[in-house]
């Protein structure tokens, strides 16, 4: 079933886009298992549009094009995981060439990037991407094949103004990617700002359940010379989603904007609420209007700034680790955007990175705001 062009993404959302059983007639999409698909007794394809597996999958690109309508790309891709999307994207950078990433971000990518970086001969730079000047003067100097933003940051919540990113990068003829994971296309668009690709671990808010882990990059310029050779090192090197993986995606995406919009009116409050709390010294969010990265991201983010949020407690580690302890809503775990809400002490997990011991590090999820802020308050003593 094809939808009208003209909805609106909790539409597109929850009707998967238009996806139904034809042969069945059940109002969900089927999950097609198989590996391999027949031929006839002339040798043509029984379903011209599959092949094999690692090449094609209906429920696949059922989801690939829910989430091109939600980022208004071109043409999306699913990986197996967001770190999959990420190197798949980063493979294509020429041996020799250098690249410019924001300093600060998810410790997965910049762990990876620096192994990857110096086995491939690639100058990895890392800079302070939220600063315009920084990210000005890095361009000009470096030259970067490609330039990679992550807005919100996670864990400081920096916010970087994307339209400025790529014209930084334009400008030396780079590519602009963007880590667009803790906003979710609900809240930011960075393609229809100029970036070239978007990137999401799906495994996310996208997904949201926390029971999947998958990874998606979008474009708006599908003919791109970056692109086609994403698609062919995905395809080629084998980096596809499982059909179960892509059909619970589906399901989770369905209530996508619903969530975002709770997680947001939660994080809101119970940032404001930790903002004046005695034992609180900081909060780091941009949708408080003293986050320094607010009046950005009130121009690049629409209904909302994300469930993702830091704190820093009165004292040291000691007091951080008693605050998470004493939680009985937040689980402690990492990871962020399920509908349950969670706490990190990030410093326990990489300490080497310049966390601060009293940070805290918290993903709300849509229980209720009043029961969240007790448990927070509780905590707090
Ligand atoms: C989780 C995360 C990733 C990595 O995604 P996986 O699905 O865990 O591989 C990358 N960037 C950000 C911002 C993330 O939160």
């Amino acid at each position: 079933m094809t939808l009208p062009n003209d909805l609106k993404p909790s539409t597109i959302a929850a009707q998967a886009g238009g996806a139904i059983d034809r042969q069945s007639g059940g109002v969900v999409p089927p999950l097609q298992p198989s590996t391999t698909f027949l031929r006839d007794e002339d040798y043509r394809l029984v379903n011209p549009d599959n092949i094999y597996l690692r090449d094609n999958s209906d429920i696949v690109r059922i989801a690939e094009n829910v989430l091109a309508r939600l980022e208004s790309a071109e043409e999306t891709l699913l990986f197996p995981s967001g770190m999959a999307a990420i190197a798949a994207l980063f493979r294509t950078t020429p041996t020799g060439a250098s690249v410019v990433v924001q300093s600060g971000i998810y410790w997965g990518t910049t762990k990876w990037l620096r192994d990857f970086c110096s086995r491939r001969q690639i100058a990895l730079h890392e800079v302070d991407a939220a600063d315009p000047k920084a990210l000005d003067e890095a361009c000009a100097v470096h030259a970067p094949y490609l330039v990679f933003i992550e807005t919100p940051s996670n864990p400081w919540l920096k916010t970087t103004d994307f339209a400025h990113a790529a014209t930084c990068a334009h400008r030396v003829g780079a590519l602009l990617a963007v880590d667009s994971t803790a906003a979710t296309p609900v809240l930011q668009k960075p393609l229809e700002l100029g970036a070239d690709i978007v990137m999401h671990s799906a495994t996310k808010a996208i997904n949201g359940h926390s029971d999947v882990l998958a990874g998606v990059l979008a474009t708006s310029a599908p003919a791109a010379k970056v692109w086609t050779e994403i698609k062919a090192d995905r395809h080629d090197a084998g980096a596809v989603i499982g059909p179960f993986e892509a059909w619970l995606l589906l399901r989770g995406i369905r209530t996508l904007p619903l969530r975002v919009k709770q997680m947001c009116r939660s994080t809101q409050a119970i940032a404001e609420y930790l903002s004046a709390h005695p034992k609180v010294t900081d909060v780091y969010y941009p949708g408080l209007a003293s986050h320094p990265g607010h009046a950005i991201a009130a121009t690049q983010m629409q209904g909302g700034y994300g469930s993702l949020f830091s704190f820093l407690v009165k004292g040291g580690g000691p007091e951080a680790l008693a605050v998470v302890g004493r939680l009985k809503l937040f689980h402690r775990a990492t990871s962020l955007g399920g509908v349950e809400s969670l706490v990190e002490h990030r410093h326990t997990i990489e300490p080497h990175t310049g966390i601060p011991e009293s940070l805290i590090r918290a993903s709300v999820g849509i229980e209720d705001t009043d029961d969240l802020i007790t448990d927070l308050d509780k905590a707090l003593g």
